[in-house]
């Protein structure tokens, strides 16, 4: 038996066996052919787009999802496209080069063709052509991938890392766990196993060495503990402390329709961050007051992008069944960082992190932020949303996005395109430049959302998804306080409402503090919230106060985190500050 500690990043408690899944990186090899050799090559070439095109459409007789259909389909024609079969094949026989080469060569040059083209649609063209590409050179060199939507057995899945795009693809009924070697718990594969309500540990270090494929496996998602070949002593441990947790569980759901309103009747809105259309039934059953945070760009990171229609239904459908329950806010899209659209991984920054980014992506690919608008715009018409930009980073910027949204609203009104004139229009604050100008931002915006995931990244310098220093990921560094505490009181100086979305809104170990520092809105994930109203509901705001009052006197965040850590557990027990 050997036990792993990591960092809990969706709770619950997972057992099986493993399915071991290692991403290789993929070295093109460079070789040129021997004028003997080329009719081989070219033979290669075609035998391994035959191969691809029997595995596309074993996986069409599985998809059920008409989208799925769609994209699998468009694959196997383009695969049989002449102009890319007949390019690869003249580069093997006229430069002698090698197959996996030319495919290469073909599809970088029409991607880069395409990234030029002023038709939206070609240009999201791209994505399938990597796909489509990289399908056929790892059919070539024997690397083909397994497919993480097809696994059939309950399996705990352990990998290196997870990009969000195949997050997206876990079927939650098959996949009981996840223990991944890398990633934080704000990156954003965490925040999606949490959407999928998948126990989960991250930053393991190197698990995937450790296990083999069919190990029995126990991971805790709750502290962050997996135990690799359990002894029968540890497995009923786990087993207790799983009850434990599923009875604590159960007692919440009472709590699903009464408010979250402390002792002394301070009332806090709770709503749900979600990423796919498909999380709201658990908004809804664990009684969200509206949705604080729509991950829209998820819709982006399957291959072929989201057309204006497709996001429209999205939107519509999701404001629609939020109608009796609360608002919608739509953020615009967030790309960049480690949310990479398939297609344009080719085109990594050196520093993504602090690269081309959320709204600095949108204010230089207007095209797709203009398409955007419009369906939000077109969506805010059969209910109440909201649009709420990220990454903003100071007051130009929020004037750059805003004249973008009214000359699409001017566009809407001369098409007749129905929306809601009066649509609330909010910034989030997760850049520490804009935290410190928030009195310029406040007049140009409707409310304020913080978003902590990457204000604790940005202000402390530490990549929130490095498992390396996650030990400087402190959301209670005095720094980090400060600078919320401030973005609070400059937006209430302004009459704004400040919610917070980032993952630390969900924290229940920062509950109290968030209530005492003023939060109006606190977001999250939906598997939080009950927990949070129980929290709440315990507690008078004098108290919360109280405890900010002595927080902000404390010189360290380890001081911050002890007397938190132990005023929760006075108060609330284990379960709380696990
Ligand atoms: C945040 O940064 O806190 C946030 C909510 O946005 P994301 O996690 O998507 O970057
Ligand atoms: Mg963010």
């Amino acid at each position: 038996m050997r036990i792993l500690k990591g960092i809990a990043a969706s709770a619950g408690i997972g057992i099986g066996k493993t399915f071991l899944y290692v991403h290789e990186k993929i070295v093109i090899p460079h070789n040129t052919v021997e004028q003997e050799n080329i009719a081989f090559e070219i033979e290669r070439f075609n035998q391994a787009r035959n191969k691809v095109h029997v595995d596309l459409s074993l996986l069409l007789d599985d998809a059920t999802a008409e989208d799925h259909q769609k994209i699998l389909e468009t694959h196997m024609i383009m695969l049989q496209d002449p102009e890319f079969v007949t390019s690869v094949e003249n580069l093997v026989e006229n430069e002698g080069i090698g197959s996996e080469w030319a495919v290469e060569k073909v599809i970088t040059s029409l991607i880069e063709m395409l990234e030029t083209s002023a038709d939206p649609l070609l240009r999201e063209r791209k994505a399938d052509i990597y796909d489509i590409g990289w399908r056929v050179i790892r059919s070539m060199m024997g690397k083909s991938r397994a497919n993480l939507s097809i696994i059939n057995d309950e399996v705990v899945l352990v990998a290196d890392t997870l990009l969000p795009s195949e997050a997206l693809t876990l079927d939650p009924a098959k996949i009981k766990a996840i223990a991944l070697d890398r990633g934080g718990r704000t990156s954003h594969v965490a925040i999606l196993a949490r959407a999928l309500q998948i126990p989960t540990v991250v930053g393991l270090g190197r698990i995937t060495d450790k296990v083999h494929m069919d190990d029995e496996i126990i991971v805790d998602g709750n502290i962050g503990e997996v135990s690799i070949r359990p002894n029968t002593a540890s497995a009923m441990k786990m087993r207790q402390r799983f009850e434990k947790w599923v009875a604590h569980e159960k007692e919440l759901q009472e709590l699903k329709n009464l408010s979250a309103r402390t002792k002394d009747g301070h009332g806090v809105i709770l709503k749900a961050n979600i990423e796919t259309v498909e999380e709201l039934d658990a908004v809804i059953s664990h009684g969200a007051d509206g949705i604080g945070l729509f991950r829209s760009e998820f819709l982006f990171l399957k291959p072929g992008g989201a057309t204006e229609e497709e996001q429209f239904v999205a939107y519509k459908s999701v404001i629609e069944k939020m109608k009796n329950v609360g608002p919608v806010t739509i953020r615009t899209i967030d790309v960049g960082g480690d949310k990479v659209i398939p297609g344009m991984e080719g085109l990594s920054e050196e520093n993504p992190i602090l690269g081309w980014r959320a709204v600095r992506f949108c204010l230089s690919r207007k095209d797709i932020f203009r398409i955007q608008l419009r369906a939000i715009l077109r969506a805010s018409a059969f209910g109440k949303a909201k649009i709420m930009f990220p990454m903003v980073s100071g007051p130009e910027e929020l004037d750059n996005v805003m004249v973008i949204l009214e000359q699409v609203k001017d566009e809407c009104r001369r098409n007749g395109i129905e929306f809601d004139e009066d649509i609330e229009v909010g910034t989030m604050i997760e850049v520490p430049s804009a935290a410190l100008v928030a009195d310029l931002l406040a007049p140009k915006t409707d409310f304020f959302s913080i978003g902590t995931n990457d204000l604790i990244q940005y202000t402390i310098a530490v990549d929130r998804g490095n498992d390396k220093i996650a030990y400087l990921y402190q959301p209670f560094h005095p720094g980090v306080l400060r600078l919320v505490k401030m973005i609070i009181e400059k937006g209430h100086e302004f009459n704004l409402p400040v919610a917070m979305c980032g993952e630390m809104a969900g924290d229940p170990l920062s509950a109290v503090l968030l209530v005492g520092l003023g939060l109006d809105e606190l977001s999250m994930s939906p598997q939080s919230l009950l927990e949070m109203k129980n929290i709440i509901r315990s507690i008078t705001l004098s108290e919360a106060q109280e405890l900010v009052d002595n927080v902000m006197k404390m010189n360290s965040h380890i001081n911050i985190n002890t007397f938190i850590r132990e005023w929760m557990h006075d108060r609330f027990g284990s379960i709380v500050t696990a």
